[in-house]
């Protein structure tokens, strides 16, 4: 192999050498950054990763070179790995190579033998285990004595312990090839993100010792807190330790003057002022915040490494925010540092991940956020405890839409069953709530009040947390971390805003949900779910009258009762959002969601309708559908039932008359929902039109609206084109629209989902993630044929996947004008799109 020649496979690490990340690896590239700055770092060489790969396979690095490197000044040196990227790690570095007895004696002389023999075994313990590969417990009864430790070692390999330090070199460098190529280095990294052959630079440096006289030892520093991104020097300095050995005297020193013991400050200080300028200036040039390792041998100061700060989400906002506002990066490269997921961190509640978890259960993280509160299992028992102040935990084996009112009583939901588009996933994604769903591993038993989760049974009242986060269910308090819905993270959404090629919206359905959506800079309403309208205690009532109304007169005069309230609703919705668009969805879901499930309810709802009971239970039972989802709802109901559309296309145009007399105009978006066909959206336009007509002449005003069309089924996205005849916008309803391309019922595909995607048979759930392929092909099919039909029409997305950054790269190619999605994911949102549009 020819990538041995001495000057491709060692260079040494100065200003001008060509060292390449791709062929040496980040530390390597990092260490000539150091070197540039002129900062005190040791003599290093950078082994390219062919060499590496050369030498893993059996080959030799030119011996003359080793001994040329090694037999210098004090002889010792250090090997690090140098992945191509930082996250992949790679093998542990070893120090003091080339250590042997003739050097030992050399230190003995100068450091004292205490130091020496610290040292020379530190070096033998890792040879020994990295090298010869022998049992780390054989040194366990050494005590710390070189002698009993290099006896042990020649008792265990029958060979003294090596003595020549070019062999001692290429050894070393051998065994960390060959690590770097283990099965187990392999799957750690490939878990990481790296490729399956990745590239492993070595880097072989000069030893600073930190064990000897004067104040001498090793440290790290950092200017940042990991944690919050605040300026605070940070780190810690250990007094006569390298590595794992320790020196006569070892202790740990602060790095600031501190009034609970000695600190290096005190101690050195121009070693400590030089640090701190050092870590200024490697900002700048490095233009990142970066952790300086470093070494202090009798008060000289040694760089030998430095890496990233490591860093919670918040303080990645905070430390991107300031490195623009420095001016050491464009506000640009600041948006594109930040994972857009790392944000919804910043907004919810989280668990302190360095807190001990006590795990009973993980379902699928369907709304993020944690909290803790009592366990409850029903809606009631959530509003009852919230009555009493307290915080409860919603537990369903599944939630219906009657369970809302008790979900906004809880801080935290948690069902059995669901994925990530059902019922108790969208609603608390739309509401802030940690939830989780799917979480299969639990079992409810509702009579006893009781949970099985992890073995263990739980109790009605106990405390549990959520992570909604990770979709984790934890026993007890966990503690907790607060938002952070700070300057520096208003700032990187007001450039991201900047930057952003497409608009983002958010799902709102209720006046609290739009404040929700203002305070994150959302820019309309993308998607009103009007039917979440109709649960509260006072229009319930009304609303079932309506159901069970037997003929057109009765039921007008149930929705006439329902008008007001819902022309309330949308001038409310219209105030908040001052003049931005409000998209509207008419009625969706089947009727019988509104009608009780179980007897009890069943014999109430008799009472209050003042029917006998066996009328209502024939009714429900009449009502009640085999496949519900694809029977009687969205424009179905409104073209066999059409009063219910007029009752809300009235209600918005009156509301749209008063809220555009009071503030801002409002131009109202109506949308209709799982369409399949041109004529029912012809025959729904007609009825609309017709109120807008009656609304104009009653009041003699004049108003304008847009009608649109929501495109949820597999036809309607193939039909966009006629169906765009009619309308002014069309909004991919990627919920229903994933259901019914896969046939997956989005309520129980949680179930299976874990073991699909584990089996790799999707790649993830496309609940989730929008499946690119398929539905995916289905909006860029729709949204080109809808464009042949009209140019200028508005397209969008409003399913679930609008606030999932990888769904919103596929829509931004797919050339849509807006995404929307839950308020708490709009910030998510915003960056996501942003990044795409850079
Ligand atoms: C959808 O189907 O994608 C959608 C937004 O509507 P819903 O989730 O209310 O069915
Ligand atoms: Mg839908």
């Amino acid at each position: 192999m020819t990538a041995l020649t001495e000057h491709d496979a060692i260079v040494e690490i100065t200003p001008s050498a060509g060292v390449q990340v791709a062929r040496h690896g980040w530390r390597a590239k990092c260490l000539q950054r150091l070197v540039r700055m002129n900062l005190p770092v040791p003599t290093s060489f950078a082994i390219s990763s062919d060499a590496v790969r050369a030498i893993a396979a059996g080959q030799m690095l030119d011996r003359s070179r080793l001994a040329a490197i090694i037999e210098r000044a004090e002889g010792l040196v250090s090997v690090r790995p140098s992945a191509a990227n930082p996250a992949w790690g790679g093998p542990g570095t070893v120090l003091n190579v080339g250590i042997n007895d003739a050097c030992h004696a050399r230190l003995v002389e100068t450091r004292g033998k205490a130091a020496a023999d610290a040292l020379y075994l530190g070096f033998v313990q890792s040879y020994a285990i990295h090298v010869a590969r022998l049992d780390p417990d054989m040194f366990s009864d050494s005590g710390g004595d070189l002698g009993v430790a290099l006896r042990a070692y020649e008792a265990e390999t029958d060979e003294e312990f090596p003595q020549d330090p070019t062999r001692q070199l290429a050894e070393v460098l051998r065994s960390m090839a060959r690590a770097w190529d283990g099965p187990t280095a392999r799957l750690l990294r490939q878990a990481k993100g790296a490729p399956p052959v990745a590239p492993l630079g070595l880097i072989v440096q000069d030893m600073a010792l930190a064990i000897g006289p004067g104040v001498t030892g090793s440290g790290s520093i950092q200017l940042i807190d990991s944690m919050t991104g605040m300026p605070r020097i940070t780190g810690r300095f250990r007094g006569q330790m390298q590595g794992r050995a320790k020196g006569q005297g070892a202790e740990t020193l602060y790095l600031t003057r501190d009034p609970r013991g000695p600190s290096l400050e005190e101690a050195a200080p121009e070693v400590f002022a030089d640090l701190v300028r050092y870590g200024v200036a490697a900002r700048e040039r490095l233009r990142e915040e970066m952790q300086v390792e470093f070494v202090v041998s009798d008060s000289k100061l040694a760089i030998i490494d430095a890496v990233r700060v490591p860093r919670s989400s918040r303080a990645g906002v905070r430390i991107a925010v300031a490195l623009a506002r420095d001016g050491v990066i464009p506000a640009e490269e600041a948006v594109m540092r930040i994972e857009p997921r790392a944000l919804s961190d910043l907004l919810h509640y989280q668990v302190d991940p360095n807190a001990p978890r006590d795990l009973i259960a993980k379902g699928i993280n369907a709304s993020p956020g944690a909290a803790t509160g009592q366990i409850v299992f029903t809606a009631a028992a959530a509003q009852a405890a919230e009555a009493r102040g307290e915080r409860s935990v919603l537990i369903r084996r599944e939630t219906v839409p009657e369970d809302i009112r008790g979900m906004h009583a809880a801080v935290a939901v948690l069902t059995e069953r669901g994925g990530m588009t059902s019922h108790a996933a969208v609603i608390a994604r739309g509401i802030g709530l940690p939830c989780i769903v799917g979480a299969s591993g639990i079992s409810i038993d509702l009579r006893a009040r009781t949970m099985q989760a992890d073995g263990r049974t739980f109790h009605e009242g106990e405390l549990i947390t959520i992570d909604g986060t990770s979709g984790e269910v934890l026993a007890g308090e966990a503690e907790m971390l607060e938002p952070a819905l700070d300057d520096s993270f208003n700032q990187l959404l007001e450039w991201a805003d900047e930057l952003c090629r497409i608009r983002i919206r958010a799902n709102a359905d209720t006046p609290e949900d739009a404040r929700t959506a203002r305070m994150f800079n959302a820019q309309g309403i993308g998607l009103c779910r009007t039917e979440h309208m109709f649960f509260d205690d006072e229009r319930l009532p009304a609303m079932r009258e309506m159901i069970f109304a037997e003929h057109p007169e009765d039921r007008r005069l149930s929705l006439e009762r329902l008008l007001p309230m819902q022309r309330g609703d949308f001038i409310k919705l219209f105030e908040i959002m001052a003049g931005l668009p409000v998209t509207i969805r008419l009625f969706d879901p089947p009727l019988h969601e509104f009608l009780p499930h179980d007897r009890e309810g069943m014999r109430e709802l008799a009472e209050s309708l003042d029917l006998p009971l066996s009328d209502v239970t024939r009714r429900v039972e009449a009502l009640s559908e085999f496949n519900p989802m694809l029977g009687m709802r969205g424009v179905r109901l409104g073209i066999t039932v059409p009063e219910i559309y007029d009752m809300q296309a009235r209600a918005i145009f009156e509301a749209t008359i008063q809220a555009s007399h009071n503030g801002a105009p409002v131009v109202p978006e109506i949308m209709i929902p799982l369409v399949s066909a041109r004529r029912e959206v012809e025959l729904v336009k007609t009825r609309i039109d017709a109120v807008a007509a009656a609304v104009r002449n009653e009041t003699r005003k004049d108003f304008t609206y847009r009608l649109g069309v929501m495109v949820e089924t597999p036809r309607a996205a193939l039909r966009a084109g006629e169906i765009a005849e009619h309308s002014s916008f069309l909004s991919f309803g990627t919920n229903d629209l994933t259901q019914m391309t896969y046939g997956l019922s989005r309520d129980d595909a949680g179930r299976f989902m874990g073991t699909y995607v584990g089996q790799g048979v999707y790649a993830d759930d496309p609940f989730h993630i929008l499946d690119q392929d398929g539905v995916g092909e289905l909006v860029a099919i729709g949204t080109e044929r809808a464009r042949a039909q009209s140019p200028g029409i508005t397209i969008s997305v409003c399913g679930e996947h609008g606030g999932n950054p990888e769904s919103i790269a596929f829509c931004l190619r797919a050339g849509v004008n807006y995404v929307s999605c839950s308020p708490f994911r709009v910030p998510v949102a915003r960056l996501a799109a942003a990044q795409e549009s850079i």
